[in-house]
C-alpha cells in the first residue's frame, strides 16, 4: 500500500481547523477535483478520492479524534478493524455537498462514487412484519387454543387494487423522464457545462404518474386497517415465545411478499400450577393426621381432578408423580409430567380440649414413632457427649 497522505494536508486545513473550515475546504476542492468535470483525468479522479477519505474522516467528531490519537491506523479499515467501511459507504452526505454548489438535488446519481444511488423503486419489497403481544390463560397455553386477534397492518388499497390511481383511471408515463425514472440534467456553471443524470423528480423514478390519486389511499396504494384473524395457538406454547404467522404482517409493495405477524406470547400464571419444562407442579396441602394415618385425597389437574391414596406416614415435601398429567410436548407428542409436593399443615387456634388431646397424645409417643428425631439426637450425642 502507498504511502497515504496526512488528511489535513490533503484538505488544505491546519490542524485545529474548525468544521466549517473543513467544510469549506471540502466544498471548493470537490469543485476543483469531481471526476464529471473531469472525464478520463485519472489523476483527477485519485485526487477526488483522497479527498473524499479525508473528508470522511475529518468531518466526523469521532473519527477525527481517533486519527488525531492514532493517525491512519485510528480509522483505516485495513488496520485491524478500529473503523468501519469504505470512504464511499455514505458517511459523506452527498446530497447535501451538492445541494451548495448546484443549488437542488443530487446530480451524481449515476456516477461511480454512488452517493445518490437509490435501488430500483419498482423492484418487489417485503411487507414488514407485525408484532403483537398476546396473553393467554395457563391452560391455553398447556392444551393450545384458537384465539381472535385484532391489531392494525398495512394492506393493500381495496378501492384502487395498489395501483395508486382511482378507480377507472390508471397511471400514465411520466412525461418527464418519459418513463425511465431519470433525468439527464445539462447545467451551465462557471465552471462549464456538466451535464448528469438524476432520479426524475416528478415520479420518483417509478416512470410512472397518477394523474387521479385514488381518494382512499392518497395515492399510495396502501390503507391502514383494523384486522382480525384467528389463530391456533399450539399446545406447548410458553411464557415468552415467538409465535411466527407467516404473511400476516404488513403488505408487500410491487408485488412483494407480505410481511409475518409475531405473537409475543405472555402465559398468565395459575392458582394452583407452576410449569418447569412440560411439567408441572402443585402443592398438596395435607394435615398431621392424614400424613400420619394416611388418606386419600383429591388432586387437581389439568384435565380434572383426580383421587390419590396418601400413604401413612407421609413426611412433609414428599413428591409424587403423576404420569402424563404434565403440559403437552410443543410440536411433539405425548405430554410432561405433573409433580404433587406434600405440605404439612400445623393445625392453630386449637381448643383447650384440643390441646389436651395432642398433649396426652404426645406424651404417648416414643422414639419408636420419630426414628428421624432419634437418629438426629444420636448423631448429637455422639459429637458432642451426653
Ligand atoms: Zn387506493
Ligand atoms: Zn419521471
Amino acid at each position: 500500500m502507498a504511502e497515504k497522505k496526512d488528511y489535513y494536508e490533503v484538505m488544505g486545513v491546519p490542524k485545529n481547523a474548525s468544521e466549517e473550515e473543513i467544510k469549506k475546504a471540502y466544498h471548493k476542492l470537490a469543485k476543483k477535483y469531481h471526476p464529471d468535470l473531469h472525464p478520463g483525468d485519472k489523476i483527477a479522479e485519485a485526487k477526488f478520492k483522497e479527498l473524499n477519505e479525508a473528508y470522511e474522516v475529518l468531518s466526523s467528531k469521532e473519527k477525527r479524534a481517533r486519527y488525531d490519537q492514532f493517525g491512519h491506523a485510528g480509522v483505516d479499515p485495513n488496520f485491524g478493524g478500529a473503523a468501519g467501511g469504505s470512504p464511499f459507504s455514505g458517511d459523506v452526505d452527498f446530497g447535501d455537498i451538492f445541494d451548495t454548489f448546484f443549488g437542488g438535488g443530487s446530480p451524481f446519481g449515476g456516477s461511480p462514487f454512488g452517493g445518490g444511488r437509490r435501488s430500483n423503486p419498482n423492484a418487489p419489497r417485503r411487507g414488514s412484519d407485525v408484532e403483537v403481544r398476546l396473553s393467554i390463560e395457563f391452560e391455553e397455553a398447556a392444551k393450545g387454543c384458537h384465539k381472535e386477534v385484532s391489531y392494525d397492518k398495512v394492506e393493500s388499497c381495496p378501492d384502487c387494487h395498489g395501483t395508486g390511481a382511482k378507480a377507472g383511471t390508471s397511471a400514465s408515463t411520466c412525461p418527464a423522464c418519459g418513463g425511465s425514472g431519470q433525468v439527464r440534467i445539462t447545467q451551465k456553471t462557471f465552471m462549464g457545462v456538466v451535464q448528469t443524470t438524476r432520479t426524475c423528480d416528478r415520479c420518483g423514478g417509478t416512470g410512472r404518474v397518477i394523474n387521479t390519486p385514488c381518494p382512499s389511499c392518497r395515492g399510495t396504494g396502501q390503507v391502514r386497517k383494523h384486522k382480525t384473524v384467528e389463530i391456533n395457538i399450539p399446545a406447548g406454547i410458553d411464557n415468552q415465545q415467538v409465535l411466527n404467522v407467516p404473511g400476516q404482517g404488513n403488505a408487500g409493495a410491487n408485488g412483494g411478499p407480505d410481511g409475518d405477524l409475531h405473537l409475543l406470547i405472555t402465559v398468565r400464571p395459575h392458582a394452583l400450577f407452576e410449569r418447569r419444562g412440560n411439567d408441572i407442579w402443585c402443592d398438596m396441602p395435607i394435615t398431621f393426621a392424614q400424613a400420619a394415618l394416611g388418606d386419600e385425597v383429591v388432586v387437581p389437574t389439568l384435565d380434572s381432578k383426580v383421587s390419590y391414596q396418601v400413604r401413612e406416614g407421609t413426611q412433609p415435601g414428599d413428591v409424587f408423580k403423576l404420569k402424563g398429567k404434565g403440559v403437552q410436548k410443543l410440536g411433539g407428542r405425548g405430554r410432561g409430567d405433573q409433580y404433587v409436593r406434600m405440605v404439612l399443615e400445623v393445625p392453630k387456634n386449637l381448643t383447650t380440649k384440643q390441646k389436651e388431646l395432642l398433649r396426652k397424645f404426645e406424651e404417648s409417643t416414643s422414639d419408636h414413632n420419630y426414628q428421624r428425631r432419634k437418629g438426629f439426637f444420636d448423631k448429637l450425642k455422639k459429637k458432642f457427649g451426653e
